[in-house]
């Protein structure tokens, strides 16, 4: 089962065949998760496109949060289920193109894809939070040579603002936590008013409220660490009638004790934001076209398909990285960092934001 979506799809219909058309062969390199920290790279089938899908050749994938959790527990409830290909950031150019695909996915168009869609009939589509789809689509498998993009995922854009970076350029003082040096370091670059290191720090949330206007705590916290204790620190740390946006997402089961009291007598507001829209896709790729957002700031290293198993041991270790870009295709030179990231930059901003 290496299937690229989570939808079954009728396999093998003939593609659009041009003259210009790439050859692309029919087996090819792929990281396959089998489980808790179980990734292999192995040999598998070039994904078989459909009447609406496209095939992508992989230029660079990226690794990110959601995957490094993912690794460690072995599945994801709604994007993934193991054996599986992984990964869903990537820039690439379509080599393959399905019958029905609108004309202006061209072969050798150089694209974004994101890594669900909606549905857009639904109940919650309707209502604009195409992020709560009855029927949402996942896809997976950029760390691989060729990936499928199923006709309904959209073409555009990075996964994710980052927070500190965005809301900087708002205007917004922003205090950066974490546990490491290395992110507290590029929160400052980004724009962070203050940073506090938490495992240097006997009172977390004293240290915040100390930063604020009369010490009465921050008027929005962002928690996106991932863990009970930091949903209550956000809770103990934001102002009255304040804002909690809890970002992370913790597994099922998990439960956080929190006082009522406290939040209902301080009006203090709970959101919970999942996931994306195609809306927020397609601003995050806006954004870097606008350069408020640069590649630059969060790739920090450039591996190869093969290091990737051992890439997700050393996050998980937390050594410093923030963004790995996985360059499935073997080349001939390798470019200098700087290169690498300007050529990142390059493909963002030439990709269409449009739908497949
Ligand atoms: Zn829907």
């Amino acid at each position: 089962m290496r299937t690229t979506t989570t939808k079954k799809t009728e396999a093998g219909e003939a593609l659009k065949v041009a003259a210009t058309q790439v050859t692309v062969p029919s087996k090819m390199t792929a990281a396959v998760l089998y489980g808790s920290e179980d990734l292999r790279i192995e040999m598998i089938d070039v994904p078989a496109v459909t009447a609406d899908e496209v095939l992508v050749r992989v230029r660079l994938a990226l690794t990110d949060g959601t995957d490094l959790k993912v690794w460690k527990r072995g599945y994801h409830a709604k994007m993934i289920q193991p054996p599986a290909v992984f990964g869903h950031e990537l820039v690439g150019e379509i080599v393959a193109v399905g019958k029905r695909v609108d004309s202006k996915w061209r072969i050798g168009a150089r694209v974004i894809a994101a890594n669900s869609a909606p549905c857009l009939r639904c109940y919650h589509c309707r209502r604009g939070q195409e992020n709560l789809c009855d029927d949402l689509l996942f896809n997976n498998g950029a760390y691989a040579e060729y990936m499928r993009i199923p006709g309904r995922v959209i073409g555009c854009g990075p996964i994710g603002l980052n927070y500190v970076r965005m809301l900087s350029r708002r205007g917004v003082r922003v205090i950066a936590l974490a546990r490491r040096s290395a992110p507290l370091d590029v929160a400052r670059r980004l724009g962070a008013v203050a940073t506090i290191n938490v495992t240097e720090t006997a009172d977390v949330v004293s240290a915040v409220k100390a930063l604020t206007e009369d010490q009465l705590g921050p008027d929005s916290v962002v928690e996106a660490a991932g863990n009970p204790a930091t949903w209550q620190q956000a809770l103990a740390m934001v102002r009255r009638g304040g804002v909690v946006n809890f970002f992370s997402g913790l597994p099922s089961g998990t439960r956080v004790e929190i006082e009522p009291a406290a939040i209902h007598y301080s009006e203090i507001k709970l959101i919970s934001p999942f996931h994306h829209t195609p809306r927020f896709f397609r601003e995050a790729l806006e954004a870097i076209r606008r350069g408020d957002i640069s590649a630059r700031d969060f790739v920090t290293e450039e591996i190869r398909l093969a290091d990737l198993p051992q890439a997700f041991a050393r996050m998980k270790a937390r050594s410093g990285e923030i963004k790995l870009a996985v360059r499935p295709h073997a080349v001939a030179r390798h470019p200098s960092l700087r290169e690498f990231q300007r050529r990142i930059l390059v493909a963002s901003q030439s990709a269409a934001p449009a739908f497949l």
